[in-house]
């Protein structure tokens, strides 16, 4: 008796719940987003942002005219499961790391995520505090993450180095167990995406602008895989400070008027425009070359004063000692996008190397190539100079990567992505 009874209860509550699913097209309270219309929404832009239907969002909202939206309205979204964003943590392989000037092991580890105590032991320390300029370091992947489950069609996601820093490069991988097509972003931008031939391994370089302020960003993307709906996720990546230098320098009377801040804006501007241009071919294999057979004196990234003013300038390239008209080398195979006189620069060099990779050289004395020319590595494609805004003869070396400048000396020592 007792038993049936049960019995019969269990079968109700089943067809309540069979009932509900086979009539009731309304998502639950939480398959709903309320979204607040702001200017410039369409219901088309809606949709598509919540991976609906332009007719799913009008139907739950009694829409009877669909053009009728008005701002701050608070429409009803049905959010279909596949549109929600599902966090991955990334894994990340061994790199080489080369001790820079006044690093310590221990500002090594945290940039890496990883421990004094693991560094020495792997790379055979003795005294971690004894490590050197220019000495390599083997950094091991983070542990935390090595076993992170991914979400179908996800196989792995790779970050290089573990960890970004402002002004310098980084590099996200996706890799997946099918052929997709990846969209994604990151600080802001879209990213541009370098697939291999099967698509299933999605790379993108990143140029992470200076002064981004230390946090941790997510990097989105989205993924699409034929006959299934497109997966969305978010990868959070970490931002350190470059902790660069500040410096004055003085310079003349006459070179003054090239501190105008209209000159440097649309100098810098017409070089981050061409530094944007994308595509996925790549012209080189590895690392960059050095672009000069002399010594570094100025790093990228030093915030600058000039005679002694506000410290509102910064450096966007390495500089080198090369004495006047001494060979200036290509950095690596590529295309000449700039030959030309510049205001500041003055005799300048741009060239590209694919995959959104720039390299450009300035104050040269001599310039030897022509726009459009193709150069490799190692290539004499001027002389060192004075010429624009210097302080005597020097070559400013820059890196551009997707139209941001970067520190060049990483890329003289491992290659992205
Ligand atoms: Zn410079």
């Amino acid at each position: 008796m007792f038993n049936r009874f049960s019995l019969l209860v269990l079968m109700g509550v089943c067809a309540v719940i069979m009932t509900t699913r086979a009539q009731d097209s309304t998502p639950s309270p939480q398959e709903i987003t309320i979204h607040v219309v702001q200017r410039g929404d369409t219901l088309y832009h809606i949709a598509r942002q919540f991976n609906t239907t332009i007719d799913a969002i009008a139907a739950l909202n009694g829409l009877s005219n669909p053009n009728s939206l008005f701002v701050g309205q608070r429409l009803l979204v049905p959010n279909a499961e596949s549109t929600a964003t599902i966090t991955v943590l990334p894994q990340t392989s061994e790199t080489i790391h080369v001790v820079q000037p006044s690093e310590t092991l221990f500002r090594i580890a945290l940039r890496y995520g990883s421990t004094v105590a693991t560094l020495a032991e792997i790379n055979s320390l003795a005294d971690p505090t004894l490590i050197f300029v220019g000495q390599r370091l083997i950094i091991p992947a983070t542990q935390a993450t090595q076993s992170a489950p991914y979400p179908a069609p996800i196989s792995n996601v790779l970050l290089k180095p573990s960890v970004f820093t402002e002004g310098a490069t980084g590099s996200i991988t996706l890799e997946t167990q099918a052929a997709v097509t990846v969209s994604g972003e990151f600080l802001g931008k879209p990213l541009n995406i370098i697939a291999n031939a099967d698509g299933t391994r999605h790379a993108s370089i990143v140029g992470v602008p200076l002064f981004t302020e230390p946090a941790t960003y997510n990097a989105q993307f989205t993924i699409a895989q034929a006959n299934q709906p497109p997966l969305r996720v978010s990868i959070p990546i970490t931002v350190m400070s470059g902790n660069y230098a500040a410096s004055n320098i003085n310079i003349t009377a006459e070179q003054q008027a090239l501190l105008a801040p209209a000159v440097e804006e649309f100098e810098l501007s017409t070089i981050a425009q061409l530094a944007s241009r994308f595509t996925s071919e790549r012209f080189f294999e590895g690392t960059l070359s050095l672009p000069a057979a002399a010594p570094m004196n100025a790093p990228f990234g030093t915030r600058r004063s000039y005679n002694g003013g506000a410290l509102n300038r910064v450096h966007n390239g390495a500089d080198f000692a090369s004495p006047p008209n001494t060979p200036v080398f290509a950095a690596a195979n590529g295309r000449v996008v700039m030959a030309d006189l510049l205001n500041i620069r003055g005799n300048t060099v741009m060239l590209y190397h694919g995959q959104g990779i720039y390299t450009l050289y300035a104050h040269l004395n001599a310039i030897n190539v022509t726009l459009g020319q193709e150069v490799t590595n190692g290539q004499v494609i001027g002389t060192s100079g004075a010429t624009g805004r210097a302080t005597g003869p020097h070559l400013h070396w820059e890196v551009w990567v997707n139209g941001v400048a970067v520190d060049p000396i990483p890329w003289t020592q491992q290659s992205f992505p």
